[in-house]
């Protein structure tokens, strides 16, 4: 008996409305299945067997006039109450057809609804009448496969997947977040029915997706995905990371379990979707740019940059936020080789100046995924690399303290620019900007330009131009652009000295 479980104060309100009214009902579902589990509870359905939208209506009166939604289409109702949602179902036995996951749906017994339930662990319902009161009423041994952590259809599994194809998703999201196993049945009927899920939305399969993504080792659920050819149906681009290739003896690494250990690591660090999404993405580009040269081995050049143009074809075909959520994700997998490569030189102020800069407040998250991308078997590679990322750490702490790049504005407007030069608008005047970004990002740091002989105004322009002539090795060209050349030269000394 499993009175003690219904600890939420409804179940008696109801148990005594149905007996005023003589009508059987139930607690079923996810509810309790995550009450045996042990897991916060999520909203509450119950199940009637009548009409389930009159039981909430009554509830509702009774629990003092509370707001009922009705849903007569779906023969629906729902109310909340105390902070959780409450909904109401008549008990119903479903048939369906084979182009839709829409059943036709007529009244039926507590022992038809269970049987269109997805899983054994999902039809678990507990008695709300007086006559068995907590009663766990369980016709497919739900209880048991909760004990041996199995996901496994009521029903003959071929039919329930073919019936409506998105439970497959549901069954590989449920095994990764509870991490349970897919009873060997029910995974060959998944295999065998993946085309099925041509006839689910985009969306919904994303939804499952997304779940998969914010558990706590995503990998089990992505590598379930592969082996049952779902990931193909709807993310080739993943897959496509599979394998090895090997010339004159020389192979690279497998970027699809290199994807799954760095999702894995991220997720441990962070439970952000989105940082998840840009370690999933963050080879992506991978198979398209991998290149045999003879004497160098393997080269994935432009990956990165690739790799975030597709992005963006990725959020769109598969209906992700196409705002600032795919741009984060779209810089992240742009700069994730940065840290690295800087943790492989000597590690310079202005280089970690130039990284704050282009990552702004995301540097903890793309140092995050940076970690993470170290999957190399070498340990004293990984040693090395560690020991460089914790400088760079370091030193990002300490930049970021002097010049807090993080949140740099440039200390000149374009106006400003125009007005100085008695300019109209022209390119010149975004190089110009440019050249003084350069120059503060390259050595100058935002305190300096912000000292003294930076100002005035005239200083700041006539100094990056200079800089730009530095850098563009024609100095007196661009210097005689400049209103004030000698002060530029002369607070260019300054700063040099
Ligand atoms: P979660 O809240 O984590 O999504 P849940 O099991 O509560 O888990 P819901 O989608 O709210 O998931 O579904 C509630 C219940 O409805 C399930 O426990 C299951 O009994 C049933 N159910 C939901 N979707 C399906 C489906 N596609 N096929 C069969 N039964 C389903």
């Amino acid at each position: 008996m499993m009175q003690e479980y219904l600890t939420h104060p409804i179940f008696h309100v109801l148990a005594e409305i149905a007996e005023e009214n003589n009508i059987e009902t139930y607690v079923i579902g996810g509810y309790v299945r995550d009450l045996l589990l042990h897991r916060p509870s999520q909203d509450i359905d119950i199940v009637v067997q009548g009409n389930g939208i009159a039981l909430a209506e009554a509830t509702a009166q009774k629990l003092g006039h509370l707001k009922v939604s009705v849903f007569k289409n779906f023969g629906t109702a729902m109310f909340r109450y105390k902070g959780t949602e409450i909904e109401f179902v008549g008990a119903r036995k479903e048939s369906y057809r084979s182009d839709s996951r829409k059943p036709l749906v007529e009244a039926g017994t507590i022992d038809d609804d269970q049987k269109r339930r997805d899983f054994t662990i999902n039809a678990l319902a507990i008695s709300l009448n007086k006559k068995d009161y907590g009663r766990l009423v369980d016709p497919f041994k739900g209880l048991q496969h909760l004990q041996e952590r199995l996901i496994k259809t009521p029903l003959e599994p071929g039919i329930t997947f073919s019936d409506d194809p998105l439970r497959m998703m549901r069954a590989i999201r449920f095994a990764t977040q509870l991490n349970f196993k897919i009873e060997e049945n029910t995974f060959k009927a998944i295999r065998a029915n993946k085309d099925r899920l041509t006839i689910i939305s985009t969306e919904r399969i994303m939804d499952e997706f997304n779940k998969i993504m914010l558990s706590p080792e995503p990998s089990r659920g992505i590598f379930l995905l592969e082996e049952t050819g779902l990931l193909e149906m709807f993310f080739p681009e993943l897959t496509a990371l599979k394998g090895v290739e090997i010339i004159d003896g020389i192979g690279h690494k497998d970027n699809f379990y290199h994807t799954m250990a760095v999702l894995d690591t991220v997720a441990l660090y962070s439970n952000d979707l989105w940082l998840r999404w840009a370690a999933l993405l963050h080879d992506i580009a991978k198979p398209v740019t991998k290149k045999f040269i003879k004497g160098q081995g393997w080269t994935f050049y432009g990956h990165n940059h690739i790799g975030e143009r597709m992005v963006a074809k990725i959020f769109n075909r598969l209906k992700l936020p196409q705002n600032e959520k795919m741009k984060y994700v779209q810089k992240l997998v742009n700069l994730h080789m940065r840290p690295i490569v800087l943790s492989e030189e000597i590690v310079t102020d202005s280089a970690v100046r130039r990284l704050l800069f282009d990552t702004g407040n995301d540097i903890d998250d793309l140092m995050t995924l940076a970690e993470a991308d170290i999957t190399s078997k070498n340990e004293e590679k990984v040693k090395r690399f560690l020991k460089n990322f914790k400088i760079v750490r370091r030193k990002l702490k300490e930049v970021e303290e002097k010049d807090s790049i993080r949140n740099f504005q440039p200390p000149i407007s374009g106006e400003e620019i125009m007005e100085t030069f008695h300019l109209s608008p022209c390119r010149l005047i975004g190089d110009i900007k440019n050249a003084i970004k350069e120059a503060i990002l390259d050595g100058l740091g935002m305190k300096d330009a912000g000292y003294m002989p930076m100002r005035p105004l005239e200083d700041v322009v006539s100094l990056s131009v200079y800089w730009e002539s530095v850098v563009g090795g024609n100095e007196f060209a661009i210097t005689s652009k400049c209103k004030y050349p000698e002060k530029a030269i002369q607070f260019l000394d300054w700063c040099m000295s």
